[in-house]
C-alpha cells in the first residue's frame, strides 16, 4: 500500500471569505517567504456572499464601512452603487481584490477540510480533507465564518458535564459568549441597521439561552463599547474624531482595552459565571447606563460634522459608521 502524501505549508487558513482573503493579504505581506495555502469548500471566492444569494440580500452596515481597509487607494477606486450594497456587488468587489492582488495562486478550491488534528511531536496541524488528501502546517488559521451554514452546538452536547473548578459547582457542559455591542443594547441615531443586527444577536442569546439551559449550556453575550482598536486608532484623525465622541458620551471619558473586553468573556466563559445565563453584559465604560438615562447624548450632526472635517474620506460617509 502506497503511503499518503502530505503537503507542507507554514501557514493554512481555512475559508476564503472576507476573513480569509484579509488573512492571506497581511500574512503575504509580513512573511513573503512563507509557503501559505487557502482551503475553500466553495468553487470560488466570497465566503457568506458566494453562498448566500437570495433576493434582498444585502449588508447591515454602510458600503464604505465594510470594506476592506489595507488598500487605501480603493476607497477612491471603487464606487459604490448603494449605501448599503447588495449581495453581487459585494462579491463583485472581493472578486475585484482578489484579482489585484494576485491572491489566486495561494487558494485552493473544491476541497472541504474533514478533521485537523495537532501533533504534539512534530508541532504541526495535520489536515485531512473529504477525499483524504492530507496537509501539514505549523500555524492553522481558522476563518470558516459562521453565517454560511446553520450550526448547532453539536459538539458541546456531546461534551461530559464537569464541576466548576472554581469550588466544585454544578456540572455543565459548556459556555456561549455572542459578540454584540452597546448598540444592541441602545439605539444610535442615523445607523438602524446596524442597531438592528446587533439587538438581533442578543435576541438570539436569550432565545437559545432558554433553549440549552436545560442541557448545561451558558449563552450570554457581551456589549463592547468604544474600543481600542487598529480601527479606531491607527489614523489620527479617526482616534481624534473618536476621542471627542468619547469624551461627550463615556462616562469613563476613555476608550477600553481589548484586555478589558476579553475579561469580560472570560468572565462569562468561566466557573466563576456558572448562574449567568441569557445575559447582555455590557462592557463600556458606562455608556449604556447614560444613554438609558437619557443625559448629556452626543450631538449627531457635531459627530458627523467632525467625522467629515477629521478623515480624508469622512464625505463619503451618509450615516455615522457603526463604531
Ligand atoms: C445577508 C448578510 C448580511 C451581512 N451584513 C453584514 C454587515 O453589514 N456587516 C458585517 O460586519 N457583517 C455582515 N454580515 C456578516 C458576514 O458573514 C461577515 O461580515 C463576513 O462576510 C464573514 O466572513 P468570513 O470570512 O469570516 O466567513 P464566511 O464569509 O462565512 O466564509 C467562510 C468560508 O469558509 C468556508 N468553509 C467553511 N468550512 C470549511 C471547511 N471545513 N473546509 C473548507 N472551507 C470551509 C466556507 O465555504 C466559506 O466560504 C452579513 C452576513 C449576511 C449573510
Amino acid at each position: 500500500m502506497g503511503s499518503i502524501q502530505v503537503e507542507n505549508y507554514d501557514a493554512i487558513i481555512i475559508g476564503a471569505g472576507l476573513s480569509g482573503i484579509c488573512s492571506l493579504y497581511h500574512l503575504r505581506q509580513r512573511s513573503p517567504t512563507w509557503r501559505i495555502r487557502v482551503i475553500e469548500a466553495a468553487e470560488s471566492v466570497g465566503g457568506t456572499w458566494y453562498w448566500n444569494r437570495y433576493p434582498g440580500a444585502r449588508v447591515d452596515s454602510e458600503s464604505l464601512s465594510y470594506a476592506f481597509s489595507f488598500d487605501k487607494e480603493l476607497v477612491n477606486e471603487w464606487h459604490w452603487k448603494d449605501s448599503f450594497a447588495t449581495q453581487s456587488d459585494i462579491l463583485r468587489y472581493i472578486e475585484y481584490i482578489f484579482e489585484k492582488h494576485d491572491l489566486a495562486k495561494n487558494i485552493q478550491f473544491q476541497t472541504r477540510i474533514k478533521s485537523a488534528r495537532w501533533q504534539d511531536s512534530t508541532r504541526t496541524w495535520l489536515l485531512t480533507d473529504e477525499t483524504g488528501a492530507q496537509y501539514q502546517s505549523r500555524f492553522l488559521i481558522s476563518c470558516m465564518g459562521f453565517l454560511s451554514s446553520p450550526s448547532l452546538p453539536k459538539i458541546m452536547l456531546k461534551q461530559k458535564p464537569i464541576r466548576s473548578v472554581i469550588d466544585g459547582r454544578p456540572p455543565q457542559r459548556g459556555s456561549i459568549v455572542n459578540f454584540s455591542s452597546i448598540q444592541g443594547l441602545v439605539g444610535i441615531l442615523l445607523s438602524t441597521a446596524y442597531t438592528t443586527t446587533k439587538h438581533a444577536v442578543i435576541g438570539l442569546t436569550r432565545t437559545a439561552s432558554e433553549d440549552y439551559a436545560k442541557n448545561g449550556l451558558r449563552i450570554n453575550a457581551i456589549c463592547p463599547g468604544y474600543t481600542e482598536t487598529p480601527l479606531t486608532t491607527k489614523s489620527p484623525e479617526i482616534l481624534k474624531a473618536m476621542m471627542e465622541r468619547v469624551d461627550t458620551a463615556v462616562p469613563m471619558e476613555r476608550m477600553g482595552r481589548p484586555e478589558e473586553i476579553a475579561d469580560g468573556v472570560l468572565y462569562l466563559c468561566g466557573g466563576r459565571s456558572s448562574f449567568v445565563t441569557g445575559t447582555a453584559l455590557s462592557v463600556d465604560g458606562g455608556y449604556v447606563q447614560r444613554q438609558i438615562g437619557a443625559v448629556n447624548r452626543p450631538n449627531p450632526s457635531r459627530v458627523m460634522q467632525i467625522l467629515k472635517e477629521s478623515t480624508g474620506y469622512g464625505h463619503k460617509f451618509k450615516r455615522l459608521p457603526p463604531w
